[in-house]
């Protein structure tokens, strides 16, 4: 009992306020409730804000994207295609979709690896495969690094799956195309070699070599493309190259329907994404706006009562014909005669003696803020 005591007197030391005259001891329960937003609802709206406008911002370009796709004028590889352009005014289609087969244009790239297989696009590329110590998991995770790559291609151009139609599009910086997938020619995994004592510095450092990887991928003559881009006639020959700015460029070996799915399926990905965001970032505004309503309104209702308890008395010093000046400041606030004595808990006040504590009509509330009395501890002054 005397060691709780004195933890309560040191604490209500630390933390006692002179009130307006009122002491009072702040339970620590009590002390971060100040309304203001803490760092980390700060930080958690300020990230959900920030993603929820880069998600939209990507969203309304895939949207764009997916409208100029269906807006975009499809045109067939034939005979008339040089006729048409010619009449079009600038000799230009600004977004045409056009689907054809590879074919050479002069030279064509050969597969290092497989006989016979003749391409126009060819992407070389080594991968590190690792497995890497993770300490925070305490697992192995696989890792990939790229460390070499290159990519080869000659020019080709577009023709008709009809070999009688000579009309050819050739086509500009296939590269700058976004989907290009092209087919994986050849495979080979190269495994790392292993010894006791590289297993046991592995494990020491906490990084296991798995091997390389090796791919050789290619864009094959004869490949069926879609291709969506400009197509202008440049002297005599077709070309479909980059659009103008802020429409996309495609060729890839899908049809135009299954790159449209594609396209609207990560659309959708974009607008859940968005709209996770959006409402994550709104709850926690909403969130912290109703902290900082609710602490004004009790602070408000604090003031209120503190007002209207010094009102009444004003009232008993009237009838007991006292000055302010004769009171002392640590007298009882409800007699006005003796010392105060006892800590409410939990709102903490110290405005009472004990006599008049044990006067207080059930359920005991504290006459200065109307809480519940829970606990009460005697003070002792020393
Ligand atoms: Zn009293
Ligand atoms: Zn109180």
């Amino acid at each position: 009992m005397l060691l709780s005591v004195y933890f309560h007197e040191e604490v209500a030391l630390d933390s006692c306020r002179q009130d307006e005259g009122l002491h009072r001891y702040i339970p620590f329960s009590r002390m971060d409730s100040s309304g203001k937003p803490s760092t980390a609802q700060i930080v958690v709206l300020a990230t959900s804000s920030a993603l929820t406008a880069i998600f939209y911002s990507i969203y309304k370009n895939r949207a764009k994207t997916v409208s100029s796709l269906q807006e975009a004028k499809k045109v067939s590889i034939d005979q008339d295609l040089k006729n048409i352009l010619s009449e079009t005014p600038g000799r230009c289609i600004p977004y045409a979709v056009i689907e054809g087969v590879v074919r050479s244009v002069k030279d064509t790239l050969s597969s290092q690896f497989v006989e016979n297989c003749k391409g126009v696009v060819e992407r070389l590329t080594l991968k590190e495969e690792k497995m890497v110590w993770n300490r925070t998991t305490h697992l192995w995770n696989s890792t990939e690094k790229v460390i070499h790559q290159r990519t080869n291609t000659v020019p080709f151009a577009l023709g008709s799956h009809d070999e009688d139609i000579s009309t050819t599009v050739r086509v500009i910086r296939p590269l700058d195309a976004a989907e290009l997938n092209l087919e994986t020619t050849y495979e080979n995994f190269h495994p790392s070699a292993k010894s006791l004592s590289t297993v046991i510095g592995h494990f020491i450092s906490g990084e296991r070599p798995k091997g390389i990887h090796e791919t050789e991928e290619m864009l094959r003559v004869g490949d069926s493309v879609t291709g969506v881009g400009e197509l202008v006639l440049d002297n005599n020959l077709i070309k479909l190259q980059p659009p103008k700015a802020g429409l996309s460029y495609f060729l890839t070996r899908m049809d135009f329907e299954s790159l449209l799915r594609k396209q609207t399926t990560s659309v959708r990905v974009w607008r859940i994404l968005t709209v996770v965001f959006g409402v994550a970032a709104c709850s926690t505004l909403l969130f912290v706006l109703w902290r900082l309503y609710t602490h004004s309104r009790q602070s408000r209702k604090e003031r209120s009562m503190l007002e209207e308890f010094k009102e009444q008395q004003r009232r008993r010093m009237c009838e007991l014909n006292l000055e302010e000046s004769s009171l002392s400041p640590s007298s009882c606030t409800v007699c006005l005669s003796r010392e105060r004595s006892c800590v409410f808990l939990e709102c903490g006040h110290v405005c009472a003696c004990a006599q008049c504590y044990e006067g207080l009509t059930e359920p005991k509330k504290c006459p200065i803020c109307r809480a519940p009395i829970e606990r009460v501890v005697p003070l002792y002054t020393s």
